[in-house]
């Protein structure tokens, strides 16, 4: 699979399809297999997080999460495919799992959450079995781990908000023994119907972070990943190619 790297995070350069096909393998794997989904804030966290960004870089499959990854890797001249977003490719994997008749479980979110979200995901994918859900807020891992072992699921979603969740999965994958484990962010919320995804149209002017600018206004801070972002790979990118002539 052919990567490109945004500052120190390697990503792999795939569509959503190639994507599902390559999560399909990982069920006849010996190694549970986890999923990461990189975008701009990890990338810009990571910069100060040795231990995230190892933990990104080393998962088994990493989806370019940010529309302004695919521009600027365009601008740099190592273009990716198309942004995967953690949501599209957590829904097209709940449609492998319907089929296959593989176990999911569901862990993140506000109480109430994610038993929400498993009732629209059952009523949406045929066949889909769906063998517990957990909020999000547990006092402590092994009361999490508990709700999981006791299900044996062959898949497990992971929504405990960036940075918290990839070092929660990557601290109890061996253990746990599943499959396949990914982090999906906020992606409960906005399946149970609790929060609004914005709209295509939107998604599609690139312009995701002003409606979530605008509808989510406590998240300004976080959006100053964006900038950061940019300079870290465009501007630094030109400064050392300047350097090295
Ligand atoms: N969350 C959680 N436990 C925590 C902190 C957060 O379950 O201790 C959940 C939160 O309820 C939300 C999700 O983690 O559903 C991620 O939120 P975030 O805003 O980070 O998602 P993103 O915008 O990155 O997709």
């Amino acid at each position: 699979m052919q990567t490109v790297d945004f500052a120190g995070i390697t990503v792999d350069n795939v569509s959503l399809d190639e994507a599902t096909a390559k999560v399909a393998t990982f069920f006849s794997a010996s190694e549970p297999k986890m999923i990461v989904t990189p975008n701009p804030e990890i990338i810009v966290a990571s910069q100060q997080d040795e231990e995230l960004k190892q933990i990104i870089n080393s998962a088994d499959l990493r989806v370019p999460d940010g529309i302004s990854m695919v521009v600027v890797s365009k601008l740099l001249g190592r273009p990716i495919k198309e942004r995967v977003s953690g949501i599209d490719l957590m829904l097209s994997l709940m449609d492998v799992c319907g089929k296959t008749g593989s176990k999911v479980f569901l862990l993140g979110g506000a109480p109430g959450v994610a038993q929400e979200a498993a009732s629209k995901l059952v009523s949406r994918y045929q066949g889909l079995n769906i063998v517990g859900t957990y909020h999000g807020y547990f006092k402590n891992d092994g009361e999490a781990i508990d709700q999981i072992k006791v299900t044996k699921p062959d898949v497990l979603f992971v929504g405990l908000g960036a940075g918290q969740q990839e070092r929660w999965l990557n601290r109890h994958l061996k253990e746990m023994n599943i499959h396949v484990s990914m982090v999906i962010g906020g992606s409960l919320d906005v399946i149970s119907g609790r929060k609004k995804r914005a709209p295509q149209w939107i998604q599609a002017l690139y312009i995701e972070w002003l409606y979530r600018l605008i509808t989510e206004p406590g998240r300004w801070k976080r959006q100053l990943a964006l900038p950061k972002f940019l300079y870290l790979t465009l501007f630094r990118h030109a400064q050392s190619n300047r350097a090295s002539k």
